[in-house]
């Protein structure tokens, strides 16, 4: 067994908040519509993770819905359990992804004293945030969000910034990313809202992968005038990570999918938070063990499908930074894995234009810390009479080659 983390959901689809977006409440209206995990199962699930070997190195992940449902007695929990069962010289982290709303001083203090790293979401300024993101009763959360970030610093807690890019903030990235530099925050991850409706079309809060495209390259511009040492962006390191050690740490770059394990409240497990279906469940943690789940067929041919990609891939020369995209943007995967990404065409846009500066700033990077070894991926050079990579049918000196991008509003 390679090494796995775990994703948990000890509360389900459960939120207080109905965020019009929201691809998981579907879960929660389809079942129980209060689900907790329970003290027993929590139990089992630590204890049989903790005694696989996993390096030492054990990864737990909180999420839901919100997890901070569960109330700070269930962390407790988790905490006496991890230090009841930890093997000697193990490492243990903790994460949790929230929407903030509902951090109390107690729980900001008991995540402060516990070191959990939180994943506060957040989509911008108020105006924004509060378009899609409200309460059940339809209020606005933004000062709310705000209110739990204050607690949050007030008890030292580290958490990083969580922005969905939807259709009313993807041509905002100048915006969104100078309102979170303003209030000091410093790490930030921005995830595409990509959602079907059934017949394959976008759903209207969706981005298509040209807007997905634009806005990389915006939130590049304000990124990389003053900040390039100074804020984080998954994305960005993520592509620094390749470029410099040949490494990948997100899953939706890797040539597979299996990559960690997801546990509802009930101990129900499943290969990935975007495919909790009927038909990927791997097993239950009460009942089986987990060389048993990482075994199963389902989970090897959900992962092995993230490869079965489009032919276009194949010819694409950003494969390696990509392997077909996220199976969630290929529409009907993964027993239909070889349509293209919804968001391939923002994808050739962002790298066919931003990757020859990545790889400056990473052999600048490599100098400096005296790293050596093979840059591991050619950056291709492209004539301007050529047609452009990105898919638009244009030439490249009219397209990506352009300096000002031909398919900008
Ligand atoms: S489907 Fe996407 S999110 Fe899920 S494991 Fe694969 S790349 Fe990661
Ligand atoms: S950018 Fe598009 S063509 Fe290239 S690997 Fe990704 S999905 Fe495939």
């Amino acid at each position: 067994m390679k090494p796995f983390s775990l994703l948990i959901k000890p509360a389900s689809a459960d939120c207080n908040l109905r965020c019009e977006y929201c691809f998981y409440i579907d879960h929660l209206e389809n079942g129980n519509s209060n689900p907790r995990m329970t003290i027993e199962t929590l139990e089992i699930m630590i204890k049989s993770y903790l005694s696989t070997d996993q390096n030492k190195q054990y990864a737990f992940g909180w999420q839901g819905g919100e997890p901070t449902l569960m109330g700070l007695d269930f962390f407790k929990k988790v905490v006496e359990f991890q230090l009841k069962y930890a093997p000697s010289g193990s490492t243990i982290s903790n994460g949790i992804q929230t929407n903030a709303t509902m951090i109390t001083e107690e729980l900001a203090k008991f995540f402060g004293e516990y070191k959990f790293l939180l994943g506060v979401s957040l989509d911008g300024p108020e105006n924004l945030h509060d378009y899609y993101r409200k309460t059940i009763g339809q209020k606005p959360t933004h000062a709310l969000v705000m209110r739990g970030i204050e607690r949050l610093k007030q008890y030292s807690v580290e958490f990083n910034i969580l922005t969905l890019i939807n259709k009313q903030t993807v041509k905002k990235a100048k915006e969104i990313y100078q309102y979170l530099r303003c209030n000091e925050f410093l790490f930030h991850q921005y995830i595409p809202c990509v959602e079907f409706d059934v017949d394959g079309s976008l759903k209207p809060f969706s981005i298509t992968g040209e807007e997905w495209g634009i806005f990389l390259l915006d939130l590049f511009d304000e990124w990389v005038k003053d900040d390039v040492k100074k804020v984080s962006i998954r994305l960005f390191d993520s592509i620094m990570e390749y470029l410099v050690y040949g490494r990948y740490n997100v899953c939706y770059m890797q040539d597979n999918c299996v990559q960690y394990f997801v546990v509802e409240y009930d101990g129900g497990v499943y290969p990935c938070d975007f495919f909790v279906e009927d038909n990927l469940l791997l097993g239950n943690v009460n009942n089986n063990s987990w060389e048993e789940l990482y075994n199963s067929q389902t989970y090897h041919y959900f992962g092995n499908q993230k490869s079965n990609w489009n032919e276009e891939c194949n010819l694409c020369p950003y494969l390696k930074l990509c392997h077909g995209d996220c199976q969630k943007f290929r529409y009907g995967a993964p027993n239909h894995s070889k349509q293209l990404s919804s968001l391939c065409r923002g994808w050739r846009i962002f790298y066919t234009r931003k990757l020859p500066r990545f790889k400056i700033i990473a052999e600048k990077f490599k100098k400096e810390n005296n790293i050596n070894g093979i840059f591991p991926f050619k950056i291709p050079k492209f004539r301007r009479n050529e047609q452009c990579i990105c898919g638009s049918g244009k030439k490249y000196k009219n397209c990506c080659g352009s300096p000002k991008i031909a398919t900008e509003p």
